[in-house]
């Protein structure tokens, strides 16, 4: 339970509601910014107004998993106001005040330095990112099945990257029956790869190995699937790009050479809102109450 805690929700998607939803459930004090275009009304939450004294009772202000932009200001699909979240209202928060983010910026971390408060990356966290990339796989594999006319059994999928999404993916895609291949770059991925009874592609000599796939999804966050990978494509192929904006594949070249390519930012959120709200929102109480707990205990 949360009595007693006081709790900002500002701006962001979908997700934003089951974290409402749990708060309320869990009996915090929860104050709402951006969402003044939800059909939903959640009567016992209060509307935050940060020239108030609202903001000296809050325990913690939980974002977007976007985070704000690079000026500190806050999207929300619910709004059509831009929230600011800066010193003038920050520095009034209690000092033991968290701030939690999905991800986070350098404006981000240089603001709560300055007013000395916690930051918390949620998708920093291990845990967060596993739990996430379940949604992850599940919308990849809804993206594959909408944009190809072929099953995905006993296709050739390559997966560039094996770390929290890439792993789920391999595993789902191998279950599947398609033919799997995963890009590392460290000789011990590539070991785990053949573990999984799957083929390791080395990321570090991509121009010696055979890309050559119907399904090519990327989950490394750099430039990777350039014109060398692009090149070696057949027509049909898809490529689904998973990582964080602005992705890692040179879209252009791939326009240029008739492969659909998909950029697909936020998978969680688009198909299983209820599910990634719930992560955020059971891992923001759990250390709430822990960042308590220790404090009592240090008094
Ligand atoms: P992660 O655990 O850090 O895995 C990233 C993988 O990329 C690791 O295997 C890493 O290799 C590899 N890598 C990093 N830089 C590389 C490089 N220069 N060359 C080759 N490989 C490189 O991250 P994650 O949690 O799986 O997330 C992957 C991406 O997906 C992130 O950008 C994340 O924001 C995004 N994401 C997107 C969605 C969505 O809905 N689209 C959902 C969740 C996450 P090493 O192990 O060797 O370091």
């Amino acid at each position: 339970m949360l009595t007693g805690y006081h709790v900002a929700v500002i701006g962001g998607d979908a997700r934003q509601i089951e974290i409402i939803r749990r708060l309320n459930e869990w009996n915090a004090n929860v104050y709402l910014a951006g969402f003044d275009q939800l059909n939903e009304s959640f009567t016992e939450a209060i509307d935050l107004d940060v020239e108030s004294k609202q903001v000296e009772k809050l325990d913690a202000i939980i974002l977007p998993v976007a985070g704000t932009d690079d000026q500190g200001r806050i999207d929300g699909i619910f709004t059509n106001r831009l929230i600011q979240l800066d010193e003038s209202w920050l520095k009034n928060t209690p000092e033991h005040c968290t701030i939690f983010t999905g991800i986070t910026n350098p404006y981000l971390n240089e603001l709560t330095d300055k007013v000395n408060r916690t930051l918390i990356p949620l998708m920093d966290r291990d845990d967060v990112a596993i739990y996430n990339s379940i949604p992850t796989v599940e919308g990849t594999l809804l993206l594959i099945i909408q944009h190809t006319d072929f099953t995905i059994h006993g296709s050739q999928v390559i997966i560039l990257g094996l770390g929290r999404v890439g792993m789920g993916l391999a595993r789902t895609f191998h279950q599947l029956g398609a033919e799997v291949s995963v890009g590392v770059r460290s000789t011990k991925s590539a070991a785990r790869v053949y573990e999984m009874g799957l083929t390791p592609i080395n990321m570090n000599d991509v121009k010696n190995e055979n890309m050559e796939c119907d399904i090519l999804i990327n989950t490394v966050p750099h430039l990777v699937v350039d014109s060398l990978i692009i090149k070696q494509l057949p027509s049909h192929a898809l490529i689904v790009d998973l990582a964080s904006k602005p992705g890692g594949t040179d879209f252009k070249f791939a326009e240029k050479r008739g492969i659909k390519a998909i950029l697909a930012p936020g998978l969680p959120g688009i198909v299983a809102p209820k599910t990634a709200g719930r992560i955020i929102a059971d891992v923001v109480s759990h250390l709430l109450v822990s960042q308590v707990r220790k404090e009592t205990e240090d008094e």
